[in-house]
């Protein structure tokens, strides 16, 4: 018969066995349906409460913006491997990188390489020599307040007590408290103080750790096995800035978490709280609001995000990784402040990096949490290793009492009245210079939002900033490049307080000196990396360039 003779065999096979199946048993082929519907159903549940929740939490524009972007990114990513394009792409970044490594990797002949251990021991004279010899390669000028951020303090005396904390401590390791219980006491009092100076509750509790991406890090996985013990989420998503640090992404990609991206307003240069409440759903772990961020050094509005917080009841981290022993000061020191710390009853942790504004050795962090149930979700505990019960709280294993010890002597040395000077120095420096922008180049540079702490970012709508950055970088200068949209920034540090009218003057220098430039000179490295980068709609070549120059970090 025609009509049967188009239905596949093995589908055939089925219908017939499920015939005969419903003849001896009718309850056997419902179950069969039934469980069939069920999966399908399923399925078809959970793309559409995808889409729900992709439509409510971005809109229609907003889908479909990010739809177009898709498009273009996977046009533009298919386009780059056409065999043609692909080779000459290869090339150029190849020639790129090449220059990159002319740059960073010390050669030629007076360079001695020591790429495997040398055969007896040297003599310490001897590599003491080399040591200082090493400190000596030409470097940027910090001591002369032309970095921004990179180097907080570096003043000869609070040096020479560091090194002598390492001393005494460069055997300890805090994995074993009982070895060293000076540096588990030190460690205790460091997170005691910084969690004071946050305001933060009776029963708050904290760790320290190497650094403010650790700090990060930790605050998401803590607040992922809180979502996970609690509510059983087990696709969690974290919703933060554009602007807020890149460790969070970090953290995303590390921890499988699903981060939205928020968008800021376009004159306060804030966190849309708006935004963030259409994308909070069942999923949502964690909230985050920067005090201040990196880019441009703009406290996020934390009260309107503490309100969100608690009404959703989902845990907030405040990234205070950069305002660390300066925003807790500001009101103190007469400048304008705003709510950033744990008075604001829906932050749940912040991070304090005590290795930037606390003028601590670098590689120490703290991360503070409300309660101490809240950090011990982010502890690792396991029973049953062979090596023994085994637990820590943060992710690396064993860590240098050094650190801590260095971290100790810091925050005694300073305490708070010095940490109150150097809010005054550096916070007045920034406002220096944001006023000096404004007064200088009205027509030339703005300043990006309403910047309350040590960083000013500035563009341009008349020259192209980049050019700016590069001309600076010829009088000495290392600033931050921004994008999207194109900026600069300058973060202040201690070095800066005194190079603040130097750094105004050599502006106006730079600026004069792009203007003055034809539309057809030569590009600066930043104009070129970022003039390109910025266009792209996919950046496939820059991600490229980045694993490139990570290789040569490593290059002999
Ligand atoms: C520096 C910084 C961090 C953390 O950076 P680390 O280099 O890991 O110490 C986090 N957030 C902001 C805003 C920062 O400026």
């Amino acid at each position: 018969m025609p009509g049967t003779s188009r239905v596949p065999v093995s589908l055939r096979n089925l219908t017939s066995y499920k015939n005969a199946a419903a003849k001896r048993n009718p309850l056997l082929a419902f179950n069969f349906d039934l469980l069939r519907n069920i999966i399908f159903t399923l399925f078809i549940l959970r793309h559409f409460r995808k889409a729900i929740r992709q439509l409510r939490g971005r809109g229609i524009l907003g889908t479909l913006t990010s739809f177009y972007k898709y498009v273009l990114r996977t046009g533009y990513g298919v386009f780059l491997n056409l065999p043609g394009v692909k080779s000459r792409v290869q090339l150029q970044v190849e020639e790129a990188l090449k220059k990159l490594e002319d740059k960073l990797v010390q050669k030629g002949p007076g360079v001695t390489h020591y790429n495997t251990l040398p055969k007896e021991g040297m003599k310490e004279e001897e590599i003491k020599e080399i040591l200082k010899g090493l400190s000596e390669l030409h470097h940027a000028e910090w001591e002369k307040g032309q970095v921004s951020g990179a180097v907080y303090h570096g003043g000869p005396d609070m040096l020479d007590l560091q090194s002598e904390a390492y001393r005494l401590f460069a055997v300890s390791n805090p994995l074993h408290p009982d070895v060293f219980p000076g540096v588990r006491k030190m460690e205790a009092e460091i997170v005691s103080m910084v969690l004071s100076m946050f305001n933060a509750p009776l029963g708050a509790g904290g760790i320290t750790t190497s650094g403010g991406t650790e700090s990060i890090l930790l605050a998401c996985l803590s607040a992922r096995n809180k979502a996970y013990t609690e509510r059983s989420v087990t696709e969690p998503e974290i919703i933060v800035p554009i602007t807020a640090h890149a460790a969070f992404d970090k953290a995303a990609s590390y921890f499988g978490l699903r981060i939205h991206h928020v968008d800021i307003n376009p004159v306060t240069l804030q966190v849309d709280l708006r935004a963030v409440a259409r994308l909070i759903n069942y999923n949502t772990i964690l909230l985050v609001g920067s005090a201040p961020n990196f880019p441009h050094g703009i406290i996020d509005d934390i009260a309107g995000l503490s309100k969100l917080a608690i009404k959703k009841r989902i845990p907030l981290h405040v990234d205070a990784c950069l305002g660390s022993f300066l925003v807790p000061f500001l009101e103190q020191a007469g400048f304008p402040s705003a709510q950033f710390d744990f008075r604001l009853k829906g932050v749940t942790s912040i991070s304090c990096d005590t290795h930037k504004y606390g003028f601590a050795p670098k590689g120490n962090s703290v991360l503070m949490f409300r309660n101490r149930k809240l950090r011990a979700y982010g502890y690792f505990i396991t029973a049953t290793w062979p090596g023994g019960v085994y637990a820590s709280p943060s992710l690396a294993g064993s860590r240098a009492g050094s650190l801590i010890a260095g971290t100790w002597a810091s925050l005694m040395k300073l305490g708070e009245s010095g940490y109150l000077d150097s809010c005054r120095e550096i916070v007045g420096a920034a406002k220096k210079i944001e006023a000096g922008i404004k007064e200088r180049f009205p027509e030339d540079l703005f300043v990006m939002g309403e910047p309350l702490v040590s960083v000013v970012a500035f563009g341009s709508n008349s020259i192209n900033v980049y050019e700016v950055a590069d001309e600076m970088s010829a009088l000495g200068w290392h600033l931050n490049a921004l994008q999207s949209p194109p900026a600069v920034h300058i973060a202040c540090t201690k070095p800066t307080v005194s190079a603040v009218e130097k750094f105004l003057e050599d502006l106006k220098e730079a600026v004069e000196k792009v203007k003055a430039k034809g539309k057809g000179a030569a590009q600066g490295d930043t104009a070129a990396l970022y003039g390109v980068a910025g266009g792209l709609p996919n950046k496939m070549v820059v991600n490229r360039m980045a694993e490139g120059f990570v290789d040569c970090l490593y290059k002999v």
